[in-house]
């Protein structure tokens, strides 16, 4: 079946939640450890159809956000998933404290244990209106960014589709492509700052109703961090300035000898040849049709879950208006199948997309395969970027398929970024743990702290010319700092 044909139907909460609570009161009394795992079984078949339909609704939304239907599905979820969240917690609390429980730690993962506690201490009913306003927030940010329309030489670009022009051989064209993108941001600026500074107070107001001191705590759980804290992330950030922000220089001092510029300029960074970027060959059924090769020669499970990926439509690769911004990788569970979210633009992020998103979905797709428990089938933010960097980097061989004349190039660019990232990764990090460390920082503050961070891990940015840039507005195109707070790392 194809993605398109794939039904969404609204759950019914109060019928959801019935069947949730007669079979959750069958776990509490269970005393057998066979029929314990029988009808936990059915409880994540419901759940699983839960998530698939949120999953249905929110992708669908994000293709589209002028879609009425889906505008107020995605609503619906925005209002429903802090209740479904609470039944979740409730099923936890079952579990970890069952008398069962040896026997069911022979059964089920240690992962979802630990994972269930992280969930309980990211949650309680008092908090569920502020999640509500939170998603709301979250919503209206996603909405706004990708209704952005920037007029540039004539033709109306999105966040998205701008980027090749960003990236364009042509000095000046890059300036001004660039300029025109932060004009919309100047445009927006003050709704932005609100809608951020909404979405600070309302985590810092849950995480104090939880007990936590800030919303930092809580953000490391409800990233489910398991193995590492915020110390040692600290500590981390040292070893970057120590040793990568430095060998990122070198490649930045490189770049501008080998561009014949005196100064690297903000809009410089993104090219790293005068001959122009190297840029992907043919048209996305093409790009598609090379991925459709490379991954059937890499392996015999590469090849099957591809082919599903084709056969089922599973892709939205396109950048089109009203679509929303970046990539992503999710899965409907009743299907058993994931689906890649992007945006092409004609640049290199395209391919990327094919390694890095499709390693998101290749895992995704493995696992479903086997594994019931829909806690245990995402690897947690902690490894889950290791299938997909791994992909791009396993992937290397095949790309002359995409790059043709341009794959040394592309390598170049490729490994370049790689470590270029690690600093600003980093940076994005750090400015979130100073931002909820400080709530009450005014608009102007978190601009100049983002700034002054910016010095520390990018010391070769020259924003001249560009006041956007140099008050510290860098942040805004980063989509993860409103909506997923504490991604990176
Ligand atoms: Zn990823």
């Amino acid at each position: 079946m194809k993605f398109k044909e794939f039904k969404y139907e609204r759950p019914d909460y109060d019928q959801v939640k019935g069947q949730l609570d007669t079979l959750q009161n069958e776990l509490k009394e269970c005393s057998d450890v066979n029929s314990f795992m029988e009808i936990f079984d059915k409880i994540n078949q419901i759940r699983s159809h839960v998530q698939t339909m949120a999953s249905l609704s929110s992708t669908r939304y994000s293709i589209n956000t002028a879609d009425e239907f889906y505008e107020k599905e995605n609503d619906y979820w925005d209002e429903i998933s802090p209740m479904y969240a609470s039944t979740n917690s409730d099923l936890y609390k079952i579990i970890l404290n069952h008398k069962l429980r040896n026997e069911l730690e022979g059964r089920i993962p240690s992962a979802f244990f630990k994972l269930a506690e992280c969930a309980i201490k990211s949650f309680d009913e008092k908090i569920i209106s502020d999640m509500q306003e939170e998603n709301k927030l979250i919503s209206r940010q996603a909405k706004l960014y990708a209704g952005a329309k920037i007029d540039f030489e004539g033709k109306i670009y999105n966040l998205s589709s701008i980027g090749v022009k960003t990236t364009d051989k042509d000095r000046k064209t890059r300036e001004s492509a660039i300029q025109a993108k932060m004009k919309w941001f100047e445009e927006n600026e003050e709704e932005i700052d609100e809608i951020f500074d909404q979405m600070v107070k309302v985590r810092t107001t849950m995480a104090h109703k939880l007990g936590y001191s800030s919303f930092t705590e809580l953000g490391y759980l409800r990233m489910s961090r398991l193995d590492y804290n915020a110390d040692m992330v600290a500590n981390y950030r040292k070893q970057v300035l120590n040793f990568i922000v430095p060998a990122a220089k070198e490649l930045y001092d490189e770049q501008r000898e080998r561009l014949g510029y005196k100064e690297l300029r903000y809009f410089d960074e993104k090219i790293e040849f005068l001959s122009g970027n190297p840029k992907p060959k043919g048209t996305t059924e093409e790009l598609i049709q090379a991925a459709n090769k490379m991954y059937h020669e890499l392996s015999k499970e590469t090849g099957e879950f591809f082919d599903v990926m084709v056969e089922q439509e599973l892709f939205d690769l396109e950048s089109k208006p009203n679509k929303q911004g970046g990539g992503y990788c999710t899965d409907f569970p009743d299907y058993k199948v994931p689906f890649i979210f992007s945006n092409f633009n004609g640049t290199s992020g395209d391919v990327d997309v094919l390694t890095h998103e499709a390693g998101h979905a290749f895992q995704s797709y493995m696992s479903q395969k086997t594994i019931t428990i829909p806690e245990c089938m995402f690897p947690t933010m902690e490894s889950a970027e290791i299938h997909s960097m791994s992909m791009e980097f396993f992937a290397h061989p095949w790309m002359p398929y995409f790059f043709k004349e341009e794959t040394d190039k592309y390598y170049y660019l490729h490994v370049a970024d790689a470590m270029k990232f690690v600093p600003y990764g980093v940076l994005v990090d750090h400015f979130q743990h100073e931002i909820y460390a400080n709530p009450n920082c005014t608009k102007d503050e978190r601009k100049k702290m983002w700034r002054d961070l910016e010095k520390k891990y990018l010391p070769h940015k020259d924003y001249a010319g560009c006041d956007m840039l140099e008050k510290g507005c860098w942040w805004y195109q980063q989509g993860h700092i409103f909506q997923s707070p504490f991604y990176y790392i």
